[in-house]
């Protein structure tokens, strides 16, 4: 297949030489094949960068836009200190450009504080993932050429893409991880790496909250990739999961809803809803459902402070991206429910990728996942206790004193 060569449109550029002197430049690139820029939305988006900008990124901003192709996407390298960006790839057709800049800033410290030999950085594309399979090739290749030149950015599977899609984005520029196994691939989603990770986290977080695991009740929003396979791991350890949600509603049952019948229906591309027995109830009302461990696994800002007051729990562990607000959080935290963050509870993704990438086994990534999120997590949850900060707070110091030391290394910084 043939394509033209799509030309970003927006590119912006940060370098925070040292933490008095910062450059930043913004440079507009508009050419015949794209739309003219409205000058005032420009202005506005650029603000947004700058006002987004601090020690650590974003180091580039690139708008990409091809109208005939439907391709409409921002890809935003937050830092590369500790080597080159890697971050998903979403589609959707509600994604914004903060929650871009936002979810590059989260792999930042999710890398960091893996260890990884990565800086952090997400993409997102407009758009229906579930659109025509020959359609969505042609855009997701239409993307890979826009940042063929990026090569500090690796791109991987996330909301809306998948391992099939990174095989596209490979064929096209020679660089991605989340590949099928036929192409050397771990296949991250398949295995559950990340609800693996998420399991091993609650695991120790346990200790800090102060109850068993066997029989404590838990609540999974969102039964993709990261969820079910979170229930799968957590149901083994003897946790009993009592609600569920996918964008179709919400099932709870107290006795327990049957983790094997809810993957196997998801497997078969079936809503949970299908599920004969517990109670059907709207999707939204899964944040009411009393519980030990509440894991959100789906969208971003589900839990604000306009709704934090509804949970009934004595843990949540991020499973999805930015699921709460920093408002959110503390509220928890003063509550005494103890919040493990995304980027440390769910790094199980990442650092599977970042091991495929390296030519690593699934065994080797298991082994890393389990070692690493264990031991940051009860790093960070020590911390918080002996400090009284939150956890994210605890969090993002370990992660940041790790940039801080890469960026010393760098020439340009
Ligand atoms: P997925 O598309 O496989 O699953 C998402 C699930 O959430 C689906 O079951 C969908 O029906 C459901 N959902 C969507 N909106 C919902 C809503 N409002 N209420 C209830 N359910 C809803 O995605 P995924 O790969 O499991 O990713 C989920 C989250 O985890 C995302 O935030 C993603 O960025 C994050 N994450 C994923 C990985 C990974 O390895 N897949 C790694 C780290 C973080």
């Amino acid at each position: 297949m043939i394509l033209p060569t799509v030309t970003p449109r927006l590119v912006y550029l940060h370098k925070p030489l040292s933490r008095l002197i910062q450059l930043k430049a913004a440079i507009v690139r508009c050419t015949e094949s794209v739309i003219p820029l409205n000058p005032s939305s420009l202005e506005a988006q650029m603000d947004t960068v700058f006002d987004a900008a601090d020690t650590f990124g974003p180091a580039r901003v690139i708008h990409i836009h091809r109208p005939s192709l439907s391709l409409n996407a921002i890809v935003t390298i937050d830092n590369t200190a500790c080597g080159p960006a890697v971050g998903g790839v979403r589609m959707a057709s509600d994604v914004s450009f903060d929650e871009c800049l936002r979810l590059a800033r989260a792999m930042t410290w999710k890398n960091a504080a893996a260890g990884l030999p990565h800086g952090g950085g997400k993409s997102v594309i407009f758009g229906d993932p579930k659109r025509p399979t020959a359609e969505k090739e042609r855009v997701i290749r239409a993307f890979a050429q826009a940042i063929g030149d990026l090569h500090d950015y690796i791109p991987g599977p996330d909301m809306g893409t998948d391992e099939t899609c990174m095989g596209w984005i490979k064929d096209e520029i020679g660089r991605a991880v989340g590949l099928p196994s036929a192409l050397g691939g771990i296949p991250l989603d398949e295995i559950g790496a990340t609800g693996f990770g998420v399991a091993s986290c609650v695991d120790v977080a346990q200790n800090f909250a102060g109850f068993d695991l066997k029989g404590a009740r838990f609540v999974i929003q969102g039964f993709g990739a990261v969820g079910k396979h979170a229930a799968k791991f957590l149901s083994a350890k003897g946790a009993i999961l009592v609600g569920a949600s996918d964008t179709g509603g919400a099932l709870i049952d107290k006795n327990g809803l049957s983790v094997p019948e809810l993957v196997a229906l998801k497997d078969t591309g079936r809503p949970l809803f299908d599920y004969v027995g517990g109670e059907k109830v709207d999707r939204d009302s899964i944040i009411d459902v009393p519980c030990d461990i509440w894991i959100p696994a789906a969208r971003p800002d589900v839990i604000r402070a306009d709704n934090v007051a509804r949970l009934k729990t004595r843990m949540v562990v991020e499973g999805a991206n930015i699921p709460l607000s920093l408002d959110a959080e503390q509220a928890l935290h003063d509550r005494g429910v103890i919040v493990v963050p995304d980027f440390i509870a769910n790094a199980g993704g990442v650092i599977c990728a970042s091991i495929e990438y390296r030519g690593g086994t699934q065994r080797a990534a298991f082994d890393y996942i389990d070692e690493k999120i264990r031991s940051n997590t009860h790093n960070v949850l020590e911390e918080s206790r002996r400090t009284g900060v939150t956890p994210r707070v605890a969090a993002e110091a370990l992660a940041q004193e790790r940039v801080m030391t890469a960026t010393a290394t760098r020439r340009w910084r």
